[in-house]
C-alpha cells in the first residue's frame, strides 16, 4: 500500500521529467540532424548488427537442436546433417558480421561523441560570455552554469550518449514484439510473470534514479565551491596572494571541508539506492523459477520439441532483458536528458537587463546621468544616490574620490554592465535601455582597473578583433607607440607574435605590470570608440610613465570623449572638468583651478596632500 501510495506520489512529479525529457530530446536529434547526419546511420548499422546477434541466439540454436532431435528419432542423416551445416555456417556468420557492424558503429560513434561534446562546450562558453555581465557575479547563474557543464557532458553522456540510448530503447521494443511473438505461439503464460517481474524492477530502478538526481542538484553548488578552492586558487592569477598570505592551508581546509561534504553526499546516496538493489534482485529470482519450471513442465509433457524449449528458454531471457531495457532505457533516457536539460535552462538563461533596437548615431555623443541611484544586485544599500552629470561631447572629465566612493560603479552603469536601480542616462538625450546591446558596446573603449590580458599574441591582445577580421598592422603599431609599449614590444622574442603568459607557451613572455596597462591602453586606443574611459590605468605605472601618458593624453584620446578615473590628482589638471564622488554622490564639480581654490573641499584637500610628489616630476 505505502509502495503504491509511493508510486502515485512519484507519478504527480512525472510531467516534468516528461518535459524535460521532450525538450532535451528535441534538441539533440536537431542538433546531430544539422551538425553529423551520418550518426543515424550508424546507429542503423548498430541495429542491424544487434538483429543478427538475435538471429544466432534465438532461432539458430533451435532449428540446430531440431535437425539433431531428428537425427536421434531415425530421420534421413544426409539431409538432417546437410540442413544441421548450413544452419551452423549461418551461425558462425552472423556473428561475424554482427560483431563487425557493432565494432564499426561503435567506433565511429565514440569519435562523435568528442566531436559533440565541442559544439556543446563552444555554445556553453559562448552563452558565458555574451549572458548579462552581472550574472557573472549571480551564484544561481553560476550554479547553472556548473549543472550545464557537467549535465551536458558525463552525467549524460552528451548527444551520442542521449542517442545511445533513444535507439536502445528502439531496439529493444523491437525484441520485446519479437519475443512476445514467440511466446504467443509457444507458451502465453510466460508473458505475465515476466511483465510483473519487470514492472517490480522498473519501479524499484526508478526510485534509485531519483535519488541520484536528487543529489547530483545538491552536488552543483558543492562541486563549483570545491573546485574553486582546489583549481581556481591554485591558477597561477591567485598564485602570488596564495604565496605571500601563505593561504593554501586556509584552501586546502575548505576544499577538505566541502570534499567531506560531497563524499557524505555520495554515502548517502549509495545507502538509500542499495535498498532498491536488494528488491530488484529479488525479484528477478522469483521470474526465473516461475518462468524456466512451467518451460520445463510443458516439454516433459511432449507439448515443446526440444528446440522449442531452448528457443523459449532463449526468449524468456530475451523478453526480460527486452522489458527491463525499455524500463531502464526510459528511466535512463529521462535522467540524462533531466541532466543534459540543465544545459537548456542556461542557455535559456534570462537576460537581466532589457534589449532596445535603437542604433547609436555617427560622430560625437553628449552623455547624462539624471538623478541616478543604484544599488547592486542582491544588495540593499545604494552605492550611488542622486547623482547629475552631463559629459558634453570631446569633453574631458576627471573623477576622482576616495576608494569606495562609486567611481568605477559610475563607470560600469554607463557602459550599461548593470541597469540605474532610479533615474536615466541619456546618451544624445535618448535613454541608454533603447539602444541595441551591441550598438552601444561599441561606443566604448574601457580600460578598466582589473582589466584582463589574454594568452594570445600580444598583437592579437591589442586588436581583440574577430577571426574574420583582419587585423590593421599600422593600427596596432601606432596604438602600441601611442601608449608607450613599441619600443619594448619589438624586442621581445617574436615581436608582437609573442605570446603572453606561459600557460600554453614555454616561450610566452610575462610583461611587467606597467608594460601590461600599457597593452591595456593599446587595446582601448585599437578600438577607436567614440567615448575612451580609463578606470586607474597608470596606477601600475611609475611617475615618469605615467606624466608621459598625461602629456600625450590630448593625442591619445584625440577629440573623443574621454572620462578618467585617477587616484593621481596632477593627472587631473589635463581634463576640462572634475567630478568628486563622495558620499555616494558627486560632491565638487568644476575645472582643476576652480576646485583647488575651494575652501575646505575635498578636492583641494586631497591635491595638496599629493601636489609634493609630483612638483619634481612635472618641473
Ligand atoms: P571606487 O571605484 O570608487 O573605488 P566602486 O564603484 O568600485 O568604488 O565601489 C563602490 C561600492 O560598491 C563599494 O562599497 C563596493 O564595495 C561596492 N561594490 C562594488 N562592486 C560591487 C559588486 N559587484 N557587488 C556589490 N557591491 C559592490
Amino acid at each position: 500500500m505505502a509502495a503504491m501510495r509511493a508510486m502515485f506520489e512519484e507519478n504527480e512529479k512525472r510531467p516534468e521529467f516528461i518535459k524535460m525529457t521532450k525538450r532535451t530530446l528535441k534538441y539533440i536529434f536537431k542538433i546531430a540532424w544539422k551538425e553529423k547526419k551520418i550518426v543515424y546511420l550508424l546507429f542503423v548499422t548498430k541495429f542491424i548488427a544487434g538483429a543478427l546477434g538475435e538471429l544466432k541466439l534465438l532461432l539458430l540454436p533451435k532449428l540446430l537442436i531440431d535437425e539433431v532431435e531428428a537425427i536421434s528419432i531415425g530421420a534421413d542423416v544426409s539431409t538432417h546433417l546437410h540442413n544441421a551445416i548450413i544452419y551452423i555456417a549461418f551461425t558462425i556468420a552472423a556473428e561475424f558480421l554482427s560483431n563487425v557492424l557493432s565494432n564499426i558503429g561503435d567506433s565511429k560513434l565514440n569519435y562523435y561523441s568528442t566531436f559533440f561534446d565541442r559544439i556543446l562546450t563552444y555554445e556553453l562558453s559562448g552563452k558565458s560570455m555574451e549572458m548579462d555581465f552581472q550574472h557573472t557575479e549571480d551564484p544561481a547563474a553560476l550554479d547553472q552554469q556548473n549543472k550545464a557543464k557537467e549535465g551536458i557532458s558525463w552525467y549524460s553522456g552528451g548527444v551520442i550518449g542521449i542517442l545511445r540510448c533513444f535507439f536502445d530503447i528502439v531496439y529493444n521494443i523491437a525484441l520485446m514484439f519479437t519475443s512476445v511473438t514467440l511466446f504467443v505461439f509457444y507458451c502465453p503464460l510466460v508473458l505475465p510473470v515476466q511483465i510483473i517481474g519487470m514492472g517490480l524492477v522498473t519501479y524499484f530502478n526508478y526510485r534509485k534514479q531519483k535519488i541520484a538526481y536528487e543529489s547530483f542538484l545538491k552536488l552543483g553548488k558543492i562541486n563549483r565551491v570545491f573546485g574553486y578552492y582546489l583549481f581556481e586558487v591554485a591558477s597561477q592569477k591567485y598564485g602570488k596572494d596564495t604565496r605571500l598570505y601563505d593561504s593554501s592551508t586556509l584552501m586546502s581546509d575548505r576544499a577538505t571541508e566541502y570534499g567531506m561534504e560531497s563524499v557524505e553526499l555520495f554515502r548517502e546516496r549509495a545507502t538509500k539506492c542499495c535498498r532498491f538493489d536488494y528488491r530488484s534482485n529479488f525479484a528477478n529470482a522469483v521470474r526465473d523459477a516461475l518462468s524456466y519450471g512451467y518451460l520445463g513442465y510443458r516439454t516433459l509433457r511432449g507439448l515443446l520439441s526440444l528446440g522449442d524449449f531452448t528457443m523459449c528458454i532463449a526468449a524468456t531471457s530475451r523478453l526480460f532483458q527486452s522489458l527491463l531495457g525499455i524500463g531502464r532505457g526510459i528511466q535512463d533516457l529521462s535522467e540524462k536528458c533531466s541532466y543534459a536539460y540543465q544545459f537548456l535552462v542556461y542557455l535559456d538563461y534570462p537576460d537581466a537587463l532589457s534589449k532596445g533596437e535603437r542604433k547609436v548615431s555617427e560622430g560625437r555623443h553628449e552623455i547624462e546621468f539624471e538623478n541616478v541611484s543604484f544599488k547592486y544586485p542582491r544588495s540593499d544599500e545604494y552605492v550611488l544616490k542622486d547623482v547629475n552629470i552631463k559629459i558634453k561631447s570631446g569633453e574631458h572629465l576627471s573623477i576622482v574620490g576616495l576608494n569606495g566612493a562609486g567611481k568605477t560603479t559610475f563607470i560600469k552603469l554607463l557602459c550599461r554592465l548593470y541597469d540605474v536601480s532610479e533615474g536615466r542616462i541619456l546618451i544624445d538625450g535618448v535613454d541608454i535601455k533603447e539602444y541595441s546591446e551591441e550598438e552601444y558596446r561599441k561606443l566604448f573603449a574601457v580600460v578598466f582597473q582589473d582589466f584582463q590580458l589574454f594568452a594570445f599574441s600580444l598583437r592579437d591582445n591589442v586588436a581583440m578583433g574577430r577571426a574574420d577580421e583582419e587585423t590593421n598592422e599600422e593600427k596596432v603599431e601606432e596604438a602600441l607607440k601611442l601608449s608607450g609599449l613599441y619600443e619594448d614590444a619589438i624586442k621581445l622574442d617574436k615581436g608582437l607574435d609573442t605570446r603572453l603568459f606561459k600557460s600554453f607557451d614555454e616561450n610566452g613572455t610575462e610583461l611587467s605590470g606597467g608594460q601590461r596597462q600599457k597593452a591595456a591602453i593599446s587595446r582601448a586606443l585599437y578600438k577607436d570608440a567614440p567615448i575612451v574611459i580609463l578606470d586607474e590605468p597608470t596606477a601600475a605605472l611609475d611617475p615618469l610613465a605615467e606624466y608621459e601618458i598625461y602629456k600625450k593624453f590630448d593625442t591619445l584620446v584625440g577629440g573623443k570623449s574621454a572620462i578618467y578615473i585617477s587616484h593621481r590628482l596632477s593627472s587631473c589638471k589635463f581634463c576640462d572638468h572634475i567630478a568628486v564622488f563622495s558620499d555616494k554622490t558627486i560632491k565638487e564639480y568644476g575645472t582643476h583651478d576652480e576646485l583647488v581654490k575651494k575652501e575646505n573641499g575635498i578636492y583641494a584637500e586631497m591635491f595638496a596632500a599629493q601636489a609634493q610628489y609630483y612638483v619634481d616630476v612635472a618641473s
